[in-house]
């Protein structure tokens, strides 16, 4: 096929990254498509129903667009509203329930093969996130259905035992939530205390929980084997076994990083596993494939987020709109 019938940019993920980039890509005229493997803000919408966001409303804009919400710090809901608006309000172009599966190159033009079809793209951002793959547990038992590695909502969980592993944001929020709806909720933690990153006016509530004894938790203590009606717990004291209905393992996410590789994306050495780009450009060792949100920090996924990965998008068609 000739050149001139790729689009100018495939974007990859659309996530409020990868749409930041299409509605760059507009402004400056660009011819572009998003392709979605869920739907759209696929991690928002698989986040908790109750959750809140850290960042206020204002920070997690996209395109200028204004972002009203009912309190300082979004929910959830508020931002899938706000996401959706965006994208009806620019007229987003985005293939929904497509995953992206393999990419390659024949002279200046990427051929991307995708669940449902082929398509020819100049240039490619990838904007995959890093919340595909659950960081596992690699314990007997953690396939079993009363596993889940993606908490959505307390309700479930009433005069339920509940085990939650994990200390950061998401088991607290998972551990207080089902807590509150009636469960009887024990939290296995690998270090001695509560995560440092978790939300400022929500750790103190866990800590108290925890002191009163109304959350049991085992610190420097990990699961060791899931079974349909018990869990063992390795705990410094040996291990014990308690009744259980439900695990809840909030051990975090990490990037595919293994799609990049296949792609002749270079990683660094370390246990960071850094993308190689250039940090004024973001384009990659793979002249045309850029990277934008939070996939660029590797395995290092608390370093970037919205809205300190935002201005990629702005920098990466900087860099397109020149070559075009
Ligand atoms: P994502 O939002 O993860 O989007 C990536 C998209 O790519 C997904 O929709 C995915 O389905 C899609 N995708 C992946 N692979 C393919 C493929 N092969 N083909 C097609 N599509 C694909 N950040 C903040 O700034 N403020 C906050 O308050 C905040 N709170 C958070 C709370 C929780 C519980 C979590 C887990 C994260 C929070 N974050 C917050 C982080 C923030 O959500 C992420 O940094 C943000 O989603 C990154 O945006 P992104 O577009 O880079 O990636």
């Amino acid at each position: 096929m000739a050149n001139k019938q790729a689009l100018d940019i495939l974007i990859i993920g659309g996530g409020p990254i990868g749409m930041a980039c299409a509605l760059e890509a507009k402004k400056k005229e660009l011819s572009y498509v998003i392709i979605e493997k869920g739907c759209l803000v696929n991690s928002l919408y698989n986040y908790p129903v109750n959750m809140t966001f850290f960042s206020t409303s204002e920070r997690l804009e996209i395109g200028g667009v204004p972002f009203v919400s009912n309190n300082s710090k979004p929910t959830r809901n508020e931002a899938l509203e706000y996401y959706r608006r965006v994208a009806i309000a620019a007229d987003l172009t985005i293939h929904l329930f497509e995953k992206v599966e393999k990419i390659s190159k024949e002279h200046d033009v990427f051929e991307v093969t995708t669940s449902l079809k082929k398509y020819l793209a100049k240039n490619i951002i990838i904007a995959t996130g890093f919340y595909d793959i659950p960081f596992l547990l690699n314990v007997p038992g953690e396939n079993l259905p009363k596993v889940t590695h993606y908490y959505k909502d307390p309700h479930f969980y009433a005069f339920q035992k509940v085990l939650v592993i994990g200390a950061n944001n998401s088991a607290v929020d998972a551990a207080l939530e089902t807590w509150r709806k009636g469960a009887e909720v024990t939290m296995v933690i690998r270090n001695e205390e509560i995560g440092k990153r978790v939300k400022y006016w929500v750790r103190p509530d866990i800590i108290n929980r925890i002191q009163e004894g109304s959350i049991k938790a085992h610190f420097n203590s990990t699961v060791t084997a899931i079974r349909e009606k018990e869990v063992d717990i390795q705990t410094p004291d040996g291990i014990i076994t308690i009744e259980n209905d439900w695990v809840i393992a909030t051990t975090g996410y990490q990037p595919n990083l293994s799609f990049l590789e296949r792609i002749g994306i270079e990683l660094s050495n370390d246990q960071v596993r850094k993308p190689v780009y250039s940090n004024d450009t973001h384009e990659t060792n793979v002249k045309g494939i850029y990277l934008a949100g939070v996939i660029c920090g590797g395995m290092d996924t608390h370093s970037l987020f919205i809205e300190n990965s935002r201005e990629h998008a702005t920098k990466i068609l900087e860099h397109i709109s020149k070559q075009e």
